[in-house]
């Protein structure tokens, strides 16, 4: 069966949306972007429009790519401290002669649409509440929809980055898998996958994860995406697996609109914090 992210982010924005409309009061969503990658642009462009379609505002502060840390730092501080900005987006990557981290762990927690500071990734290990990762969190939105039960089954999250692999380890492991994570030096990946229940993976290898690796009747959540002449892949061979897996997601259409409809709720949820 198909996991449909297009289907379930439709619900989640039009939540959003009804959110938006009771609140009443503007809702702000600064984006910090700092120079010219492409990809980057694209990205904050496609969460200005879902910003938009949802009546949340948004403002993009666009530096120069040499701008200094201490310049960034004290731009972050005057968004801290802005009350009519309610989340803060830093857009990754940044260049490499800024430290990410430092700059990420000046955003307010409260502020801190992503997830990524510290203090959000601690309430995450901690089972606070606090601000999930978008990606992580609307896959298990998305397995919330399908009802999937997760408790005891054995789980393998393929990648380990601070957005997506660990929160999604964290979050599976509240839900009672036996959760292992994998990367780049694990050295038996094929057996892992092999008996694992539910398969996630979030590497951004077109199709490395083909049919005869994959358990019958496992749940496939694929994240990762590669762009090959234009269009869009998952690391999952798709067509080849939906024979053998009970649930998958489709590349596009799975995890991709989840991401973006997650995203949204954050921003309210960061808007609710601060009241
Ligand atoms: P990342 O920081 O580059 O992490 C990739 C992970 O994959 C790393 O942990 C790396 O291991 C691991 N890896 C690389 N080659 C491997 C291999 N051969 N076998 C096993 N593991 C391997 O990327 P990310 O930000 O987590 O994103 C992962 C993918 O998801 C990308 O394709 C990205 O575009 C996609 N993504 C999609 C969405 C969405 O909305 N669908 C959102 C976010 C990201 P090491 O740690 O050892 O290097």
């Amino acid at each position: 069966m198909i996991l449909d992210g297009k289907e379930k982010s439709k619900k989640i924005r039009s939540w959003v949306k009804q959110e938006v409309e009771q609140i009443q009061q503007p809702i702000k969503l600064l984006v910090i972007l700092v120079g010219n990658d492409p990809a980057s642009q694209i990205y904050v462009a496609s969460k200005e429009k879902a910003c938009h379609e949802v009546g949340i505002d948004t403002q993009t502060w666009r530096f120069d790519a040499n701008i200094t840390q201490k310049e960034l730092i004290g731009r972050i501080r005057q968004a801290n401290e802005d009350n009519t900005v309610h989340a803060i987006l830093v857009q990754l990557p940044l260049p490499t002669h800024l430290d990410e981290k430092q700059v990420i762990n000046e955003i307010h927690p409260w502020k801190d649409v992503d997830g990524l500071t510290i203090a959000n990734q601690g309430k995450l290990l901690n089972q606070m509440k606090g601000i999930v990762p978008a990606t992580p969190l609307g896959v298990m939105h998305l397995i919330d929809e399908y009802k999937l039960d997760l408790n005891g089954k054995n789980a393998v999250v393929i990648g380990r980055s601070a957005l997506v692999g660990k929160p999604l380890a964290l979050l599976l492991l509240q839900r009672n898998a036996t959760v292992t994570i994998a990367h780049s030096k694990t050295t038996n990946l094929k057996e892992i996958i092999k008996q694992s229940d539910v398969v996630v993976s979030a590497v951004g290898r077109g199709h490395f994860i083909t049919a005869d690796m994959i358990k019958q009747g496992a749940i496939v959540i694929d994240v990762g995406i590669t762009r090959v002449f234009g269009k869009i892949m998952g690391d999952v061979d798709y067509q080849n697996c939906l024979d053998i897996v009970s649930y998958i997601t489709p590349v596009p259409g799975g995890v991709g609109p989840m991401t973006i409809a997650t995203l949204l709720e954050n921003v309210v949820e960061c808007y609710k914090n601060q009241l």
